[in-house]
């Protein structure tokens, strides 16, 4: 249908329902979808609001950091639902190495001796637009870096701005050496485990990290109370894992940490372990202030101004003085994974759907807007199965626990599970999935289409669908992008069809697709959120600005179902290869041409052929999967082509499998495409990138010529 009709419908249609009802069509998968459209209606009708708005209230009453009893609480509390709703359901704990601050104290003084801060200082907003009901709970630990070092430590202070390679780089051409020193980085542009990675390869004795009210503070909009952004006190908590080099338990890489996994089978020297050994903690601007403030040295270079009110500097000289004593409690604490299954007619393909459950502190948005979205799926579900509805294949809703700490929750699930898992046909990811009204979503190329179709399916509550909304959304973004003229980059335009994001990390999807190859997706719908990883991100914030209704936790219940429903249903697997090969081709091109920039001696002739033959069975693949009819064997092959993707790991952090996906070593958060490939000639070594080509035409030919076979 296009898009002309499809829009008379909305206007024709009583809300919500009728799309899923009057809009059948062509669906990647399905030969005739007559019967898949009544269970989605019939589904849809179900995920409530007022539920979802009650399953978050409940979820946030308490500050539920894993391991906690109150994180145990709202286990039993999910497994309550999952079980109601008619699934299998067991809490799963595991093992796994946290930390727990004993002590946080940060204090600078001047020249002189005279104390500039001293804290650090308590989350806290005053009466004036309402007050904050939630922040003086005894329970709020005292904000600080899961993974961090303990340390006592006093040094001069330099200023890192973003803390980027690129960063620390300009630092030492400007003759700044950060070795003996605390380094002062604001949060933004790369993963903060990344920050705390370089600065201690560097020498520095410690890091604070910083909200700039330029990322999420005052220059963006009114703070909380008032506003959605950052009050001066808010803090972001946060892991400082290496999660480049591997997640989960930092004492178990690989293996799952069952509780009765004995020490001898864990890594117990933390220098050995993905973490710093260093001491970092976070810190508000309120308290960051005073000490940028008073630093000296030259100016800060174009582009690392923050938004204080005042000219920042490098530091460096011995203007400020900071002391650092933080220390952290760790051992092996256990955490909960509630598992609830819904068995298919075939109890090997599974798919897989999560959403993590622990939270820094209350967790409104991060995450729980996700938890009562799945909450309210979950019902859908249940419904489903009173009607007599059993899915083709097998159904497995998660709830992660210490996601925060380092996805350690779904990674040490993944790891126990990997043989069965080389058979799950798709896992999808939700985490902050309400945190204002705009739909977004990442996904691996084969799975674009299918989230498209999905959106489709699913009325958003401005009217039309979901997809019409986020494709409307993305054209007047390219459009106030035309009229900006940003900086000469030029975009892919959403003129007829949405832009899907890239899977990069900082979520539970992380373990299924860079280290098993389970196609995977992560939606969400977004808007202003300053208070993230605060004690603030609470009930009381949600209900003032992110969704005061719930329709948007309903919106991404029905969008997360759905996805459920498609994939266990499906006729024929909905993967789309040919756009997999589209992309890939598109990397290889990139990539080639910065190593020709770079002037990099290496071969790339193998890899434009290989390229070119995964693209080509790609298309041949995705018509079979359009016409909606299969032979027997096809489904399996489909799925053991991303399969083939995965390689003997990257060099230097093994951990991560997958040829064409990886968190960027430097970026953490961003993904880095044919990670193996573009690292080396990042790192200008032909030698390196010579062999990453070579792991990338053997992954590329193998799941080709299994493309090849199941097109014949
Ligand atoms: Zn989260």
């Amino acid at each position: 249908m296009n898009s002309f009709s499809k829009r008379m419908l909305v206007a024709l249609a009583v809300p919500s329902l009728a799309m899923a009802q009057g809009a059948p069509k062509n669906v990647l998968g399905y030969k005739d979808f007559s019967q898949q459209a009544k269970w989605d209606a019939a589904f849809m009708s179900v995920p409530d609001a007022k539920l979802a708005g009650e399953h978050l209230k409940i979820l946030t009453a308490e500050p539920h950091w894993a391991s906690s009893p109150e994180d145990y609480k709202t286990a039993l509390y999910v497994a309550d639902k999952f079980k109601a709703a008619g699934l299998k359901t067991e809490i799963v704990p595991y093992k796994v190495w946290l930390n727990k601050p004993l002590k946080i104290e940060i204090s600078a003084k001047d020249a002189s001796g005279k104390t500039l801060m001293h804290g650090p200082n308590a989350e806290h907003v005053g009466p004036a637009d309402g007050g904050d009901p939630f922040q003086d709970d005894k329970r709020i630990l005292p904000a600080f870096n899961g993974s961090s070092g303990s340390g006592d430590v006093t040094a001069q202070v330099v200023y890192a701005n973003h803390g980027t390679l690129q960063d620390f780089d300009e630092l030492a051409k400007m003759g700044i050496d950060v070795k003996g020193k605390i380094v002062l980085v604001r949060y933004g542009a790369n993963f903060r485990g990344v920050k705390v990675y370089i600065a201690q390869q560097r020498g520095a004795l410690g890091v604070l990290i910083y909200s700039d009210p330029a990322d999420d503070g005052y220059v963006r909009g009114d703070m909380y109370p008032k506003g959605a952004y950052r009050p001066a006190t808010g803090v972001q908590r946060g892991s400082v894992q290496f999660l480049p080099i591997y997640p989960g338990d930092p004492t178990t890489p690989g293996v799952a940490s069952t509780v009765d996994l004995p020490d001898s089978q864990r890594i117990m020297d933390p220098k050995k372990m993905n973490q710093p050994m260093i001491p970092a903690n976070p810190l508000s601007y309120m308290d960051a202030s005073p000490i940028l403030e008073h630093m000296d040295g030259a100016v800060v270079p174009k582009g690392w101004q923050g938004g204080l009110p005042f000219t920042y500097h490098l530091g460096g000289g011995g203007a400020v003085t900071v002391h650092m004593n933080v220390q952290q409690d760790y051992k092996l604490r256990t955490i909960w994974d509630v598992i609830g299954t819904i068995d298919g007619d075939d109890p090997n393909a599974w798919v897989v759907a999560g959403n993590h459950r622990d939270a820094w502190v209350f967790g409104a948005v991060d995450p729980n807007s996700g938890t009562a979205a799945m909450l309210e799926t979950v019902h859908g579900m249940g419904e489903l199965l009173k009607q007599g509805w059993k899915p083709k294949r097998t159904i497995k809703f998660a709830s992660w626990d210490a996601e925060e700490e380092g996805l350690m929750g779904s990674t040490e699930w993944v790891e126990q599970h990997a043989e069965e898992l080389h058979h799950a046909v798709a896992y999808f990811n939700t985490d902050v999935a309400v945190s204002g009204p705009d739909f977004g979503a990442e996904a691996v190329p084969s799975l674009k289409q299918f989230l498209r179709e999905v959106t489709e399916a699913v009325p958003s509550p401005k009217g039309g669908t979901v997809y019409d909304e986020w494709l409307r959304a993305q054209q007047a973004d390219d459009r106030v992008g035309d009229q900006q003229l940003f900086a000469g980059v030029k975009r892919e335009r959403a003129t007829q069809e949405v832009r899907i994001g890239t899977l990069g990390s900082g979520s539970d999807y992380t373990p299924f697709i860079q280290h098993l190859g389970v196609p995977s997706t992560d939606i969400g719908s977004d808007g202003p959120y300053g208070v993230y990883h605060s004690a603030f991100d609470n009930y009381n914030w949600f209900i003032k600005n992110a969704d005061p209704t719930f329709v948007y936790e309903q919106e991404m219940a029905r969008v997360f179902g759905v996805e459920v429903l498609h994939m266990a249903d499906a006729e024929v697997l909905p993967y789309d290869y040919a756009a997999y090969g589209k992309a890939v081709a598109g990397y290889v091109k990139a990539a080639e041409k910065d190593a020709a920039e770079e002037k990099l001696a290496v071969n790339f002739a193998a890899l434009d052929a290989a390229a070119a033959r995964f693209a080509a069975a790609g298309q041949a693949t995705s018509k079979i999967v359009q016409g909606g009819t299969a032979p027997a064997g096809f489904d399996a092959a489909e799925r053991e082509a991303e399969t083939a993707l995965l390689g003997p790991g990257l060099p230097r952090r093994t951990w991560y499998k997958h040829v064409i996906y990886a968190p960027g070593e430097y970026t953490g958060y961003a993904a880095v495409v044919i990670p193996g490939v573009n690292e080396g000639i990042t790192a200008d070594d032909a030698a390196r990138t010579q062999g990453q080509v070579d792991e990338l035409v053997t992954a590329l030919n193998k799941s080709a010529a299994i493309l090849e076979a199941a097109a014949k």
